[in-house]
């Protein structure tokens, strides 16, 4: 059955891959843009690097330059919520009201976990939308004595390296043995906590925040941590993860499990299909049900799920399995990693040295190469990213080398 009309929920990275993916494939029919946001669609990596450190204005921001966002033709709704669906109905309702729907396009993203009571303290952000990052750009640009970084995972180190680089004294505690150490693993985690203590970073892992405390005017002065120590501080950044953005869809007959669940080919129900942030969905490559947090993954699954949409069924589409990766930037460290790598995989360096904070590892396990990271080896890990989806044993891997 040809579909008659599209929705999409989520006005961001995969929204508007997929919205361009159904223009692309020839779907003429009315394509509607929903996001809760009032912007329009714009990128989130430099709200935590460019954009934070004052290099880059909103202007450099958008995903889609004004002209060809108009030539999708599509019926935008922005500053409206979606709060409820109802898969039998196929009833969408949203603060600007209900509607009918034929494809849903669920692409909802995520939101930032919050330190239990600090939420309303003043001086104590996340880091999530453009309005966030105006706002901690605004405090940072004020000169504040000390930032304290709460959470040493991506926002925390792009955060911390951002701080640092406009001369802002900085701590981060991590309740992990070092930064990022659940992606990279022990050892390079503690190679990521070097570099961070020689850019001048109080880094403090293995110990976790007992509270906050706010001065007589209600804005934050100190962090308390569960060693006993505390921290002063002006300004505080929380970056312990995210929620994937689903309460809307309580009791629409979508499976919800830390996500949307999908099948092998994004598909949700009937006509719905998710991506992004979102979405929860078995990679048959790793054998593995996953959520994939990161740019890249938006954007495949935004155009993966629109052309799904636009598929009669599944058997028209290969399963989505691709090699997730990621890239972040920190001081004048570009890191990268692809594949899935777990804590007791096999891991050697194939090119350069962590001392020159240059050189790419490769991961292996059960004789597979499953990962690569690299610091400031872009090629080397594009070149093993290849080898993963082909499927290279760790030994060829090795024998490939650049
Ligand atoms: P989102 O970008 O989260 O968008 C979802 C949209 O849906 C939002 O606008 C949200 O407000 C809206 N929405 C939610 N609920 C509703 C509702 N009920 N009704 C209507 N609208 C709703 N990845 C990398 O690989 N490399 C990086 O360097 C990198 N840097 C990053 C830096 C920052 C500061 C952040 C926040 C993320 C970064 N990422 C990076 C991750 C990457 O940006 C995300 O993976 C990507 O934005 C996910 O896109 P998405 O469209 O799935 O979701
Ligand atoms: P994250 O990468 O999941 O890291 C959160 C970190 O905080 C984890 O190390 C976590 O440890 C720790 N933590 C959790 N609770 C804590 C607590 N109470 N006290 C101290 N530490 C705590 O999440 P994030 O850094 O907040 O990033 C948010 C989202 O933005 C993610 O989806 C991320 O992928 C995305 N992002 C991506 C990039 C990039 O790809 N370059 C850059 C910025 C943001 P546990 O694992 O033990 O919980």
């Amino acid at each position: 059955m040809a579909r008659q009309s599209v929705h999409i929920v989520g006005a961001s990275l995969a929204g508007l891959r997929a919205a361009e993916t159904l223009r692309r494939s020839g779907f003429e029919g009315p394509v509607v843009l929903i996001g809760d946001e009032p912007h329009r669609p714009y990128d989130r990596p430099p709200l935590s690097k460019q954009f934070l450190a004052g290099d880059w204005e909103r202007d450099r921001l958008a995903l889609s330059p004004e002209d060809r966002f108009s030539a999708l033709e599509l019926e935008v709704r922005l500053g409206v919520q979606a709060s409820g669906f109802d898969l039998q109905t196929r009833t969408l309702r949203t603060s600007a009201g209900d509607e009918t729907v034929d494809g849903l396009l669920i692409a909802t993203g995520a939101r930032c976990r919050s330190l239990p009571g600090s939420e309303h303290m003043a001086g104590v952000h996340v880091l999530r939308s453009l309005d966030d990052a105006e706002t901690l750009r605004a405090e940072l640009a004020a000169g504040p004595r000390r930032v304290v970084v709460v959470g040493a995972g991506f926002i925390g180190a792009e955060v911390a390296a951002t701080c640092r680089g406009r001369g802002i004294e900085v701590s981060m505690i991590e309740a992990l043995s070092a930064p990022l150490a659940r992606v990279l693993g022990e050892e390079m985690g503690a190679v990521s906590a070097e570099v961070h203590r020689e850019q001048g970073v109080d880094l403090r892992c293995g110990v976790g925040v007992d509270g906050l405390d706010a001065d007589s005017n209600g804005r934050v002065c100190a962090v308390r941590l569960s060693d006993g120590s505390t921290i002063d501080a002006d300004v505080v950044v929380v970056g312990i993860g995210v929620v994937p953005n689903t309460e809307w869809l309580v009791g629409s007959g979508l499976e919800l499990d830390d996500g949307v669940v999908c099948d092998s080919t994004l598909s949700a129900g009937p006509g719905v299909v998710a991506a992004g942030d979102v979405a929860r969905w078995p990679n048959q490559r790793f054998g593995e049900t996953m959520r994939v947090e990161h740019w890249d993954n938006a954007v495949e699954q935004g155009v993966y799920a629109a052309r799904r949409l636009l598929a009669d069924d599944d058997a028209e589409l290969e399963p989505f399995s691709p090699v997730p990766w990621f890239w972040s930037d920190q001081y004048q460290i570009k890191i990268q990693m692809a594949g899935r790598i777990r804590a007791d995989d096999q891991m050697e360096i194939v090119t350069g040295s962590v001392e020159e904070r240059r050189f790419a590892a490769l991961y292996g396990r059960a004789g597979r190469l499953v990962g690569v990271l690299g610091f400031n080896r872009p090629r080397h890990v594009m070149h093993y990213k290849t080898l993963i989806h082909d499927g290279a044993s760790f030994d060829e891997a090795l024998a490939a080398s650049l």
